[in-house]
């Protein structure tokens, strides 16, 4: 269909308003890929949506679904046919502190689900340092990670149930705050992590929790990775659920952050981890407890923050590495995970690979150490622009070589898109693969939903 003509025909059917005129939507946050569109969509109800996925299919118009378009692989930029931006669908639709959930409409901003929940005295765990513009589709649709996932698992444990529009307008919704539901195949975990290729999520009912009353945050220097996934074990030992986050900072990585946020670098060392405790009691003496700890464990290059501003200034640190990573110039990126006790000998090894094949090459390692979860970005220091991605592929060899034979994956919570999906065979295999592509098939015959992201 020519857009003239599919635009009057969705106007008929959506309203006039339903047009944004936003071309950089076309584009990925990393400003890696400008895709095109026959038209941008950005309705504002689940029946609208159903109405245009009806029209898609019987057009085999394809369709790329975006939420705040802050995904890091590309799986939000449209090639052809229709862009379907949920930003307008965001309403918060019911809370229930008796049930701890609430429920949202898709393109809620996470932020304001955060705040919806901090208002009735609840947390919704769910961090990432793009909360203020990612949306809990697009959360849903990667799996996202982030901070807290030690303490509260990622977003597929926080999801209690979904509405989702099919590629054929069939709507499928479960959105009771069910805590327990044993009644056959559990489907909303088909459509967590399917970066929408399996169909819309227009709502979703999600998991709340009681709001921290005290928290304790330290910085800790460290010698090697070891020293600290030692640390991460004793940590755990002695504070079992109360530790929310326990992050990994490369000396490089902070140096960056510290020149670009301007903060003072708390201690000086190879290694720096952030730990961050948490707890319902207001008077549970966290600060004296994480002090006491980190002394019998003579952790002396460490400091603890005394005020929030201090705590705010730690978080700044870690916050703004991606930030500062963007202001050095465009690196190849990697989102991996490893058995957090194999970690050490992924990076040690990955590192004097690189080292030998790129003499001179950084490498920015900093996250979620907790969970085993890394970024790995690599920087060569005379191509600090686009033309770096010619070694991409040989870099992303040597890199996932590495991540496979520690037993981990190439992707721990930024997804596939369209930037790994030829990796895909190496990680799953051809019997998993195959049963992916009979439930695309099954749900999506005509390949309409986000084709070339995800599947090889
Ligand atoms: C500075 C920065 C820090 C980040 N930190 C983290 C982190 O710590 N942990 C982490 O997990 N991620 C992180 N991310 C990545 C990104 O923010 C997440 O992947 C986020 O979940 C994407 O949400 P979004 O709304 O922006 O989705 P988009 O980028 O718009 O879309 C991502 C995918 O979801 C699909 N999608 C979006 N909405 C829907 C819907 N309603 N129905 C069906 N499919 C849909 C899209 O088609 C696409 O495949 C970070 C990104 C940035 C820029």
């Amino acid at each position: 269909m020519i857009p003239q003509s599919l635009r009057s025909a969705l106007s008929a059917l959506l309203g006039e308003t339903a047009f944004p005129d936003n071309p950089s939507l076309l584009t990925d946050q990393r400003r890696r890929f400008t895709g095109r569109a026959d038209i941008i969509v950005m309705p504002d109800s689940t029946a609208q949506i159903q109405k245009l996925m009806r029209f898609c299919t019987e057009h085999r118009i394809p369709v790329t679904p975006q939420g705040g378009n802050t995904g890091l692989c590309g799986a939000a930029v449209p090639d052809g046919g229709v862009l379907l931006n949920l930003s307008k669908l965001n309403r918060i639709r019911t809370i229930s502190t008796a049930d701890n959930s609430i429920t949202v409409e898709a393109g809620a901003v996470l932020q304001n689900v955060q705040n919806a929940a901090r208002r009735v005295g609840r947390l919704f765990p769910l961090s990432l340092a793009s909360e203020g513009s990612c949306q809990i589709g697009g959360n849903i649709a990667c799996n996202a990670g982030g901070l807290n996932v030690l303490r509260y698992g990622s977003m597929r444990d926080l999801v209690l149930g979904l509405e989702v529009v099919l590629p054929d307008g069939t709507l499928v919704s479960h959105l009771e705050p069910l805590h327990k539901n044993t009644t056959g195949y559990d489907l909303r975990h088909l459509f967590i992590g399917s970066e929408g290729t399996l169909g819309i999520m227009t709502a979703a009912t999600l998991k709340l929790f009681a709001l921290p009353q005290t928290t304790a945050t330290a910085w800790v220097g460290l010698d090697s990775i070891e020293a600290a996934t030692a640390l991460l074990s004793a940590v755990q030992s002695r504070f079992a659920e109360r530790l929310c986050s326990f992050e990994l900072v490369s000396r490089f990585a902070l140096d960056l952050s510290s020149a670009f946020s301007g903060i003072r670098q708390p201690v000086e060392a190879q290694w720096h981890v952030l730990i961050e405790l948490s707890d319902s009691l207001p008077d549970s003496n966290l600060d004296a407890l994480l002090a006491d700890f980190l002394m019998e464990n003579h952790m002396e290059n460490s400091v603890i923050a005394q005020s929030e501003t201090e705590r705010q200034q730690l978080w700044t640190l870690r916050e703004n590495i991606s930030a500062a990573q963007r202001k050095l110039g465009t690196s190849i990126k990697h989102d991996i995970a490893t058995p957090i006790e194999r970690v050490a000998e992924f990076v040690n090894n990955c590192g004097r690979d690189l080292q030998r094949q790129y003499p001179g090459i950084e490498i920015v390692v900093f996250g979620h150490l907790g969970d085993g979860s890394l970024h790995y970005n690599t920087f060569f220091a005379d191509v600090l622009d686009n033309d770096v991605y010619r070694f991409e592929d040989a870099v992303n060899a040597a890199v996932y070589r590495h991540v496979l034979a520690c037993g981990g994956t190439i992707a721990a919570e930024h997804g596939i898109g369209m930037i790994k999906n030829h990796w895909l065979p190496e990680v799953r295999s051809e019997a998993e693969i195959t049963l992916m592509r009979a439930v695309k098939t099954h749900l999506d015959p005509h390949n309409i939903m986000n084709p070339g992201k995800l599947l090889p």
